[in-house]
């Protein structure tokens, strides 16, 4: 043997060492994410309990393989193996990520691990009903423990000097965000989706909200989401859609990938919207390299990129004149003659409509950010101290006063309305408005490099895009950061000024505002 191929047999046997052990240690996450979604869909009420103890168990199982020093051993020798190899390469991409995971993951306990997993699960139970009854007592004592547990778990990550509890939070969605990063975008931001909304506002011209308020029959909406995401590009071989309370996209791999939606009798664009949204999430997770699955270069690179791929095909997409001139004549075939009398016009308009409203996911692109900032400042507030729990449903109604100038009447539309906080997710929030922010961004170059990108909407012809995200998001893994990725498919970096141009191309028309 050659001194060349001994080196390259020592690599190799230093890389896949490292690499089945992380991914035998990713089966017990897979595993838990089918149990997550079947608590979500399937499960009846009284199987909540020993589900939340099945949960925990998981999560220790899973944090214990992951960072026993075996593991620190074997990240060692496969760093000295990739040391010369060029920094971007997929093999020294996941030796670099695992050792980000396993520095934060061994600053954990297992044990915190596992009352973090069983409070969440237990949590959200609690947060079901209380929601139910529209009483923010009965989930108050889980949240305080959810915050108290939060700040323990930050405290034991650290963070950046300067900084505070939520960016060492924020770190486990979006890499090395911090809450000053948010503020800079925020700010500004706020600023100038109040002047928009202020003009719309002010707008003598409205657009029909008619087909918002149309009866349909839930089978057939049924019937008609699920066409529209095969259509857009839904593997149904490799996935499913269920219903569930909250629509979200899980299960276990990209080869098995569990979404859920919701359905409202009056409101067709309720489901529609949601399966855009959660196919765009699902699509990401199918366009993840198999081969690489419970690697970093088999995951998506944060909940950023992931919401940017979900508000794509949601709002660039599903909102567009374009898709609507192709979708109108399809809803004969699943509502008979019922929607003839809608116009191409009336339903992009009702597709469209701004009203300053209560409940986030029900809101439209010009003030769902503001939704977003609403809970950014809280959960800050929340973990730094500068708030008592038990104050919550007060501040937060003002703050709905404040950004939307609606009034809270309960609860259940107030601070009850989000299930992130029950599941322990704080630091979350923010990635919504970055990934709406990154969708617009990444649309309008995909527009540039694919002409007749939006005309192939208004015949079907949707593949086109799916291949430009598989080919500049999605095959990339977590081998760049959000603000990396960012620069290197749009050449500049992450900006609202197209999802500002977004919406005023499409909302000052709308309300005969140019
Ligand atoms: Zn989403």
């Amino acid at each position: 043997m050659t001194i060349a191929s001994a080196s390259s047999t020592a690599t190799h046997i230093a890389l896949t060492t490292l690499f089945s052990a992380v991914q035998d240690a990713h089966l017990l996450n897979s595993t838990a994410g089918i149990l997550g979604w079947d608590q979500e869909t399937m499960m009846p009420n009284g199987g909540a309990e020993l589900r939340s103890r099945q949960l925990a168990q998981l999560a220790r199982l899973s944090h214990e393989t992951f960072t026993t020093p075996k593991m620190g051993e074997y990240i060692a020798a496969a760093e000295d193996a990739v040391r010369s190899m060029p920094a971007d390469c997929a093999d020294a991409v996941n030796v670099r990520e695992i050792r980000s995971d396993y520095d934060k993951a061994t600053k954990l306990s297992s044990s915190l691990i596992a009352e973090l997993a069983q409070t969440g699960s237990q949590a959200q139970h609690a947060w079901v009903e209380a929601r139910r009854e529209s009483d923010f007592k009965k989930f108050q004592p889980w949240l305080e423990k959810t915050v108290k547990l939060n700040i323990l778990k930050a405290q034991c990550l650290g963070w950046p000097k300067g900084g505070e509890a939520w960016d060492a939070l924020a770190d486990y969605y979006e890499p090395a965000l911090t809450a000053a990063d948010v503020t800079k975008v925020f700010e500004p931001l706020r600023a100038r989706l109040q002047k928009l909304l202020d003009r719309i506002r002010g707008a003598s011209k409205k657009p029909s909200n008619a087909f918002n308020e149309f009866a349909l029959p839930i089978d057939s909406q049924e019937k008609f989401v699920r066409y529209m995401a095969k259509r857009i590009g839904f593997d149904f071989n490799c996935g499913r859609l269920d219903r569930s309370a909250h629509p979200f996209c899980g299960g276990s791999h990209s080869r098995d990938v569990r979404m859920t939606t919701r359905y409202t009798e009056t409101c067709v664009f309720d489901a529609l919207g949601s399966t855009m949204h959660e196919s765009g999430h699902g699509m990401y997770e199918q366009g993840l390299d198999f081969a690489q699955s419970g690697l970093p270069m088999g995951s998506a690179a944060g909940l950023s990129v992931h919401e940017s791929q979900s508000r794509m095909w949601e709002n660039q997409v599903g909102r567009s004149m374009h898709f609507w001139k192709w979708a109108r004549p399809q809803l004969s075939a699943f509502f008979g003659d019922a929607c003839d009398h809608f116009t191409l016009e009336h339903l992009y308009q009702a597709a469209n409509v701004v009203e300053p409203g209560l409940i986030r996911v029900e809101s439209d692109e010009a003030t769902y950010n503001m939704h977003v900032m609403i809970r950014f400042k809280l959960e800050r507030d929340m973990l730094n101290g500068d708030m008592a729990i038990k104050d919550l449903p007060g501040i937060w109604n003002q703050l709905y006063k404040d950004y939307l100038g609606v009034t809270v009447p309960d609860d259940r539309r107030g601070c009850l309305q989000d299930v992130h906080w029950s599941m322990g997710a704080i630091g979350y929030f923010p990635t919504y408005t970055l990934g709406t922010l990154l969708a617009a961004q990444l649309f309008e170059k995909a527009r540039k490099d694919v002409p007749g990108l939006e005309d192939g909407f208004a015949r079907g012809e949707f593949a086109p895009l799916l291949s430009w995200l598989r080919k500049n998001v999605h095959s990339e893994g977590r081998r760049y950061r959000l603000d990396e990725l960012c620069r290197k498919v749009t050449g500049e970096p992450l900006s609202a000024d197209p999802m500002m141009r977004h919406l005023e191309a499409k909302l000052l028309p709308l309300y005969g505002l140019e």
